[in-house]
């Protein structure tokens, strides 16, 4: 584990490394920003550098403190995890209790709590009290997708860090480098991730989400034919696949998005299915106003399925409406 494995995120690289080296090292931190952005990897390279032996502004890998970092075996490095969806007040008096002990191996010992946003109130008290006078030995690092769940006397202690999205660039190229993906795949997920890493890993990883993408399409293409028959079991495979709706919605939305951008620009590069460019060219003979209704019925079938508005009932207006606008 090493900065080098850290893709995008360079202000706060940065930052932290010149925390360290000025000795300007602050006892809490508050690492937030969406869902697999990396922070949790950057948050461990950042320990496992407070407590390197070489004390430099990046982990030697060669002492015998980086050795058992990586080992997941440091005896004053903990991580915190939510059980069960809750951190608990028990699990934070475990942590106080652990700040009490002085370092087995080094100076300084480092705590990390992912998810902290998942604390519950009588945890996040507690947590503020061990807050109130660490040893100076410790430091402590939460993890946070939505800092709004903290109590506002935590977030104002700690040193709050802001994760960015990760340029679509970096996300692919780390995809076809670390990953072996195809070009044209990595882009797709880069862009359909949004810029969030670890869902665009987590998806590159998923066995039929490509098969399910392929299916949207075709679906649509079935659509423009005017074929609505087959409206009857893309609903069935959309009831049984209900758990990733969203996913399903985002890929329909994409293409129409494209199919726009296409029909506008017929520039490849613009688009992120720029792999199926046989079918986009077929449908763009739809007009724009056409594609924007498209869109907006999309979306608004997505909200209403958030808002548990009937599922299948919302699924079939939706494709019938697609149907009909071609
Ligand atoms: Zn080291």
């Amino acid at each position: 584990m090493d900065y080098k494995d850290i893709v995008g995120h360079e202000h706060v690289v940065q930052s932290l490394k010149r925390a360290v080296r000025n000795n300007n090292i602050s006892h809490f931190y508050l690492f937030e920003g969406e869902e697999g952005l990396g922070k949790r990897t950057l948050g461990r390279t950042f320990a496992k550098t407070l407590l390197c032996e070489k004390k430099g502004a990046e982990p030697c890998n060669t002492c015998s403190s980086c050795i058992k970092f990586d080992h997941l075996n440091h005896p004053d490095y903990h991580e915190i995890d939510p059980e069960k969806g809750i951190i608990r007040k028990g699990q934070v008096e475990e942590i106080i209790r652990g700040m009490s002990m002085s370092p087995f191996q080094g100076d300084r010992k480092v705590f990390l709590m992912d998810q902290a946003h998942l604390m519950n109130k009588e945890a996040q008290n507690a947590m503020l009290k061990s807050l109130e006078e660490p040893p100076s030995y410790v430091h402590m690092i939460l993890v946070t997708s939505s800092s709004k769940n903290l109590l506002p006397t935590i977030i104002s202690r700690g040193q709050q860090i802001r994760f960015g999205q990760i340029p679509l660039n970096l996300v692919s190229e780390y995809l076809v480098d670390r990953q072996g993906m195809e070009t044209g795949e990595a882009r797709f997920l880069a862009e359909f991730s949004k810029g969030s890493l670890g869902r665009a890993v987590q998806l590159s990883s998923s066995e039929d989400f490509f098969q399910l993408r392929d299916w949207i399409i075709e679906l649509v293409g079935f659509l423009v034919k005017g074929e609505s028959w087959k409206i009857f079991s893309a609903v069935e495979r959309f009831t049984d696949e209900k758990d990733r709706v969203q996913e399903l919605l985002d890929i329909m939305l994409f293409w129409f998005r494209d199919l726009m951008v296409y029909k506008a620009t017929e520039d490849l590069s613009l688009v992120i299915n720029s792999d199926k460019e046989i079918l986009l060219s077929e449908q763009s003979f739809l007009d724009f106003d056409r594609i924007n209704d498209i869109i907006k019925k999309i979306q608004d079938t997505s909200m209403n399925i958030q808002l548990n508005v009937n599922y299948q009932l919302s699924i079939e207006t939706m494709l019938f409406k697609i149907q009909e606008e071609f």
